[in-house]
């Protein structure tokens, strides 16, 4: 694609870098076909091919964000199911995170969406706040249908309608600790996020990766002063926002590396994983964090692509489980691991079937569902009709926010692919998953140990 951007305009480094993804499009389309906004509303507008017109204008001009370009931008879902068809390997990704930026500079959005954005980056990263405010919406549930019928309310009738009605227990793995194996017997030291949402919503899930990694001889660290990765805000185009999270991240980790050594940095929740991997990218500009910033992505891995390494073996409690997996976009496209999880779950003795068009995006997608309601509602119905259709007993992701959304819309249990490997190789049931474990060996010894270094 042929550019127009002065020497003045390419002295900025986020500039001259759009430019340079802009100029590896050639037209052709294929993105289409895969984009799921362009599949639901069949607008040009709403696919990668249109949002990148859109974006090189406003760049080029230099032009304050329009609403027509907010719009379309908005309704992307940054599932980057176009980067994994683009045949010319353009980097959407930091072209929509760029113009998402700039959207957050130079637009004024109307005062109720400025007010819903600033009470999702007030309240999601703060995992206090974030359980304070799923209790509130317990009380808030009985006017949903109230709220959903006025266009300034309905995407807080979205906020309360994917708030659980319930909360799991608290876990000690919400909090800083070390969980050690039996001296002599360590075969490596990771950190694991923790995250903001997840601890709150789905403890269990670091519970079971704990269990696994230190039945498998891996010591797991949860430092002190980590938390939100940033995602949450990045998406919302918070540039300044995302860098303090992740700068809080990388100097937690940094201390573990070089104090007791880390093998690796794992992430349970694939939408953290990539904003991770991606910090390297992110402070590449900056000359103080950008060796920090680089040195902690190297690190960060899917803690499926970390368990696949460790080749755990025939597992001894296998499960004969039937499991639709589903793949969250920011595993498959966002770092392009599709094969580890499915390997993992076949040696854990599960029988694996994909849904139809397992390409396209559930619509959970960060603050996506609450921020678009009615295109994640569309998605989500189609998700989860698709992965019913495979006649599976149970449905598995890596992904926080894919087991919410698709939990809001299927009768199968939809759980964390690491509950099931937990399960599998000596870890207790998961919870929601009784009825199904008489096809397993429940005389089996059970560890639920879950105990860190005082
Ligand atoms: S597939 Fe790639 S090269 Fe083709 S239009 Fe889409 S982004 Fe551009
Ligand atoms: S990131 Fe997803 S929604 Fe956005 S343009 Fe690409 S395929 Fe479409």
């Amino acid at each position: 694609m042929q550019t127009n951007f002065s020497l003045a305009q390419l002295a900025d480094p986020d500039v001259a870098n759009s430019e340079q993804i802009l100029r590896t499009c050639v037209h052709c389309g294929f993105c289409t076909a895969t984009c799921p906004t362009y599949v639901l509303l069949g607008d040009e507008l709403d696919s990668p091919r249109g949002r990148i017109y859109l974006i090189k204008d406003m760049l080029e001009r230099d032009r304050p964000a329009s609403e027509e370009v907010t719009l379309h931008v908005d309704r992307c879902l940054s599932c980057l199911s176009c980067m994994t068809t683009c045949p010319s390997c353009v980097d959407y990704m930091h072209l929509v995170d760029h113009a998402r930026a700039h959207i957050n500079e130079t637009y004024r959005r109307p005062f109720a969406d400025r007010m819903t954005r600033a009470l999702l980056k007030a309240v999601l990263p703060y995992p206090g706040r974030f359980r304070a405010a799923v209790l509130a919406a317990f009380y808030g549930r009985p006017f949903g249908w109230l709220l959903k019928r006025f266009t300034a309310t309905r995407r807080l009738a979205a906020m309360i309608g994917l708030a659980p009605v319930s909360l799991p227990p608290r876990s000690r793995s919400e909090n800083p600790g070390t969980y050690p194996v039996a001296p002599g017997g360590r075969r490596g030291r990771v950190a694991i996020l923790r995250g903001c949402a997840q601890p709150v919503l789905g403890p269990q899930i670091n519970d079971a990766a704990i269990r696994l990694l230190n039945r498998a001889g891996v010591e797991v660290v949860l430092p002190e002063g980590e938390g939100c990765c940033g995602a949450l805000v990045h998406h919302m185009g918070d540039a300044d926002g995302s860098h303090a999270f992740a700068k809080r991240n990388i100097d937690a980790w940094l201390a573990e590396a070089d104090g007791e050594g880390l093998d690796a940095i794992l992430v349970t929740t694939s939408g953290c994983g990539t904003t991770v991997k991606d910090y390297g990218f992110m402070f590449r500009n900056d000359p103080e964090w950008a060796g920090k910033a680089a040195r902690v992505s190297a690190l960060a891995r899917d803690i499926t692509e970390y368990l696949e390494d460790l080749r755990l073996g025939p597992a001894p409690n296998p499960l004969g489980l039937t499991v639709a997996y589903h793949a969250a976009c920011s595993l498959q496209h966002g770092q392009q691991v599709r094969g580890a999880p499915k390997t993992l779950l076949a040696d854990a003795g599960c029988e694996i079937r994909e849904p139809a068009e397992s390409h396209l995006c559930c619509g959970s997608a960060g603050t996506y569902n609450m921020l678009q309601p009615e295109i994640s509602g569309q998605l989500r119905d189609r998700k989860a009709a698709n992965l019913a259709e495979t006649g599976a007993n149970v449905i598995a992701a890596g992904n926080l926010g894919c087991l919410v959304q698709i939990g809001g819309a299927s009768d199968m249990p939809v759980i964390h692919t690491v509950e099931l490997l937990d399960w599998a190789y000596g870890g207790p049931v998961p919870d929601g998953l009784a009825g199904l474990a008489r096809r397993t060996d429940t005389t089996r010894e059970v560890d639920n140990t879950l105990v860190p270094t005082p």
